[in-house]
């Protein structure tokens, strides 16, 4: 008898099961299912039939004597991720913590646009995960030929229902990335994601290589506590050489709360323009809580230039190496949680889920 292994595999959207239609990409309702039943790598039918598994319910081959049967639950209304909002995290982290029990493994099935979005805000939503999460999509649709759809549905799946990885991942072209480390880094390549600052847990081969020695160390709290309240009145500023003073203003006014700072190289930003730091330092007083992280796509911050001292001495945290989707998540979280002041800064700089590798590059000593 093989061990049965359950996994959820929530459907929220993304290419990987749209259609066009009048020439444009929408996503197709009810039709996810029979397209998978189709294929034997992902499906093997004989064994539902046997079993009587519902129609929702489906099953790997079974493999060195574990069976996957995963059950698809799709949403009532499925959506190109551009259109994902807190909500749909909060959705999505309810599904996961109401069968949380009954499921070795979840996957989530969801676009590419904001899918490094969604896996930051549900690392940092999720507290205490002893189990695997693993959002993946596509570029191409199933429904049409050369998808990548197979191969990561078919990886996210077997992932979940093989290794207890506690961590919320994000599982694209054979590599299982932290979710909070990733940016989508081509709108055109199967490769489509890069987590520039850590290595991947898992790499699909051959063989599988898993890296257990990078998973995230749980604290000793069991039970799985879901944070759904994120602040909304976060953004993200990309500074820029011609910026203004009123642009800068503006952009700091109430209702803001916190704001991610994207700033040059390791965290810099123009030391001779007064009023731009009198500008922050007046919304650090009116309690907007600053965080530094860069505007390359890969490395981290250092306060090793007088470019870059003038943030911190005006109050702006150092986000490490943290990237802009997992500041902006941190930082909506974090402020959601507790609103004393002292305790959202030491929160910002704390290492919550392997975020940040909290390392200072200091290149001139
Ligand atoms: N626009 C699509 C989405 O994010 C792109 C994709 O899934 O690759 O839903």
């Amino acid at each position: 008898m093989a061990d049965i292994r359950r996994v959820l595999v929530i459907y929220v959207g993304g290419t990987i099961g749209m259609k066009k239609k009048n020439g444009v990409y929408v996503p197709e309702q009810n039709y996810m299912v029979a397209e998978i039943r189709r294929n034997p790598t992902l499906h093997d039918e004989s064994y539902a039939k046997k079993t009587s598994l519902d129609k929702n319910t489906l099953a790997l081959p079974e493999s060195n004597g574990i069976r996957v049967v995963y059950t698809i639950k799709e949403d009532k209304e499925l959506k190109d991720s551009s259109n994902v909002n807190v909500q749909d995290w909060i959705d999505m982290a309810t599904d996961i913590k109401t069968d949380y029990d009954n499921y070795i493994g979840f996957v989530i099935i969801h676009g590419t646009d904001t899918m490094a979005y969604t896996a930051s805000s549900l690392s940092f939503m999720i507290e205490n995960l002893h189990k695997p999460v693993i959002i993946t999509g596509s570029q191409i649709p199933l429904a049409e030929q050369r998808s990548d759809g197979w191969s990561n549905l078919h990886g996210a799946i077997y992932i979940a229902g093989h290794y207890k990885i506690p961590e919320v991942g994000l599982f694209f072209n054979n590599k299982l990335f932290r979710g909070n480390r990733c940016s989508k880094k081509s709108s055109e390549s199967f490769d489509a994601f890069i987590s520039p600052n850590f290595p991947p847990l898992l790499t699909m081969a051959v063989e599988v290589d898993v890296r257990t020695d990078l998973f995230w160390e749980m604290g000793d709290g069991n039970e799985f506590i879901f944070n759904s309240h994120m602040n909304r009145n976060v953004a993200i500023f990309r500074v820029f050489p011609s910026i203004t003073e009123k642009t800068l203003q503006s952009f700091l006014q109430a209702p803001m709360e916190g704001v991610v700072l994207q700033t040059y190289g390791v965290g810099n930003f123009p030391d001779n323009r007064p009023e731009l730091r009198e500008i922050l330092q007046r919304a650090r007083q009116r309690g907007v809580i600053l965080l530094n992280c860069t505007q390359c796509p890969e490395g981290g911050l250092s306060d090793s230039y007088a470019t870059g001292k003038v943030l911190t001495d005006a109050g702006v945290i150092l986000g490490d190496d943290i990237t802009p989707e997992a500041a902006l998540s941190k930082l909506g979280y974090v402020l959601g949680k507790t609103s004393n002041r002292e305790e959202r800064l030491q929160k910002l700089e704390e290492n919550l889920r392997g975020e940040i590798t909290q390392r200072r590059i200091d290149r001139h000593d």
